[in-house]
């Protein structure tokens, strides 16, 4: 029996994991943790239909928390066997596992202390140490090249443009029937012609079947040139004597956004002494990023021999310590302070949040998706008020969003990337979605005379 069972981001886009089985070898893409709203965070609670300690392995698509982040707990109910990831993806996977380690310790203590949790003792999903052992099974391997996995069954990853190291798997093995079949899981799939790293890249063969993510694909990403916005909106703010502040993720997006920066600094219209990268964990990111050098693309490559990257470690100010961070609420003079999280649910941009909403010289600018029940959503919709820190906080700041900078490709970006493939896939299946995205994306590939796609839900079963 060769069996696929879809078993997360299906009609969602957060918990991505899929289960493959050949008799008794079975193997996982992904597995990663549901984000959102209370009932898709309860299900990083539930059962795996799996026995963890039977699985042979896993095999990574990037280091994203969606798509990684309930390694540990895999790890912790039993699973011993290689994590094969991309080389880049090994130090963003490094970050993110231990920083989600740690949070979910925290989250356990502050439940325990608030008395809110739903158990009655409240304790983490998993801990540090939980990811450290996880960490320990990463196992990096090249782009480009097949490697073994299990007994008769081999991978390939390609470029999939991202995140750092971000790939789609290409799976080779034997069905029921004897024959050998190709699937190819795309993973997410970022953009064509922006920097900072290589267009997504086509597989290396037709493959029978195809799973594709399609977040944004009933998303048209409108041309716009991020240089320029955070050029007038920074001149803007500056001349009135603001602050503007750039909420991020620390993965991806900060590096995209100091890139940018670093333009407005090399046309002479921004002083790097104003501009403040005020996360630890995107710091070290940035330092990731730069050395990665076969991810760069050109841009990126040319900005870096001129000194001109935004990503060296002497560009901008770097906030490593609480302090720093903290020495910024005295500063008198304009600055740009680029923190994580990037939808304003935790991490250091909510303090800065909690001082400069009230300020209405500050700016603002959010650079990604902000998801519904987060802070960045309400500011985004306008909200007077928001919550921090149990303080009702007047917003009086200017408030913007950058779309041009989304790591998702749109759905024509999708559909070329499908176009790109060295055939068509007899069977294709849209996961990693809301259904309107994904419904949108299936009519439009449907046109375009592929095979109708199919949409799983969780626990779909197909064969091999
Ligand atoms: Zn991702």
């Amino acid at each position: 029996m060769s069996e696929v069972i879809f078993s997360g981001a299906c009609g969602t886009v957060t918990g991505s994991c899929t289960h493959l089985r050949w008799g008794k070898t079975s193997i996982l893409v992904d597995c990663g943790l549901y984000q959102g709203d209370d009932e898709l965070e309860q299900r990083n609670w539930r059962r795996f239909s799996f026995r963890p300690h039977e699985l042979d392995a896993v095999i990574l698509t990037h280091a994203h928390l969606d798509h990684t982040g309930l390694l540990p707990r895999l790890v912790a109910e039993g699973f011993e066997g290689p994590i094969y990831c991309t080389k880049a993806s090994r130090g963003l996977v490094s970050l993110i596992l231990q920083d989600a380690g740690h949070l979910q310790e925290e989250q356990a203590r502050y439940a325990r202390k608030k008395g809110y949790s739903v158990h009655k003792k409240p304790k983490p999903l998993y801990t540090a140490k939980d990811a450290v052992r996880t960490l320990k099974l990463l196992k990096p391997r090249v782009f480009d090249h097949a490697h073994d996995v299990a007994p008769g069954v081999t991978f390939r990853y390609s470029r999939a443009g991202h995140l750092l190291g971000a790939g789609s798997v290409e799976i080779r093995a034997k069905g029921s029937d004897g024959k050998h079949r190709t699937w190819l899981f795309s993973g997410d799939v970022g953009r064509y012609g922006v920097p900072i790293l290589k267009d997504p890249e086509p597989a290396y063969s037709a493959p029978d079947s195809l799973v594709l993510e399609s977040t944004y694909g009933d998303r048209d990403h409108k041309e716009t040139n991020p240089e320029r916005e955070f050029r007038k909106t920074i001149k803007k703010v500056f001349q009135r004597g603001g602050t503007v502040v750039i909420p991020a993720f620390a993965l991806g997006r900060t590096q995209e956004v100091l890139y940018h920066l670093a333009g407005l600094v090399e046309s002479g219209d921004l002083d790097p002494k104003d501009v403040f990268l005020d996360s630890p964990m995107a710091i070290k990111a940035t330092d990731l990023y730069r050395q990665a050098k076969d991810e760069h693309d050109e841009e990126l490559a040319e900005a870096i021999e001129r000194e001109m990257s935004g990503l060296g470690p002497d560009r901008f100010n770097r906030c490593r310590s609480v302090e720093q961070s903290k020495a910024l609420n005295r500063r008198r003079k304009p600055a740009v302070i680029v923190a994580a999280s990037g939808m304003a649910t935790g991490g250091r941009v909510v303090h800065h949040l909690k001082r400069l909403l009230p300020d209405e010289r500050a700016a603002i600018v959010f650079v990604g998706y902000q998801a519904g029940g987060t802070r960045g959503r309400a500011l985004v919709n306008g909200a007077q008020t928001v919550a921090i820190h149990r303080e009702t906080v007047r917003v009086r700041a200017e408030i913007s969003i950058l779309h041009g900078l989304s790591a998702h490709g749109d759905g024509p970006e999708l559909q070329r990337w499908v176009e790109s493939l060295p055939g068509r896939p007899k069977r294709i299946f849209l996961n990693h979605g809301e259904d309107p995205a994904r419904k949108v994306l299936a009519a439009e590939l449907e046109q375009r005379g592929f095979a109708r796609p199919a949409l799983p839900y969780s626990g779909t079963t197909v064969k091999w």
